[in-house]
């Protein structure tokens, strides 16, 4: 996908962190685990988006809340490059339920619930692949 082993992967910083002013600590943390930033802006997603962006869970139960909670206010999506990008960036953002999730992690930090939970991270590199192009276009995606 890039020069040298580098991988990309889509992270969100979903709209209960934003609302709660943890954007800046959660970039600050992004970079200092060696995420580069190559694409990122503020949106409020429309049903629609939220529905398009998670259809893989479209059968699961907690799907309509889920797309509800991604459209109540501005969350970040952004690009991230790094060395194994999509699993570190997972290893950082911690279990999906932030009662589960290990110190240090993001979610154990910023996250209020299991739906409520901060951040978004691509699991898988078919899904950084439909998530990164979902938002940004090759020409909004810096080269650094
Ligand atoms: P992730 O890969 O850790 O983000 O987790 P999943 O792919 O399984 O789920 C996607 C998102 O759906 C999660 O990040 C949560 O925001 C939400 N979610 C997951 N499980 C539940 C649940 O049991 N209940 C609710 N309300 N939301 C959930």
């Amino acid at each position: 996908m890039t020069a040298a082993g580098l991988e990309r992967t889509l992270t969100i910083i979903k709209p209960d962190a934003v609302a709660k002013g943890f954007v800046g600590q959660i970039i600050t943390r992004l970079e200092q685990a060696g995420f580069k930033i190559l694409a990122g802006k503020l949106i409020q997603m429309t049903r629609e988006e939220a529905e398009g962006f998670y259809i893989v869970h479209r059968h699961r139960p907690f799907y309509g809340s889920l797309c509800a909670f991604m459209t109540q206010g501005p969350s970040m999506p952004m690009v991230l490059e790094a060395e194994n990008a999509i699993q570190r960036l997972r290893d950082l953002m911690g279990a999906t339920d932030p009662a589960a999730a290990a110190p240090g992690t993001l979610r154990k930090e910023f996250a209020s619930s299991i739906e409520a939970n901060a951040v978004h991270g691509s699991d898988s590199p078919e899904a950084a692949a439909f998530e990164i192009p979902y938002f940004f276009s090759d020409l909004e995606i810096c080269r650094r």
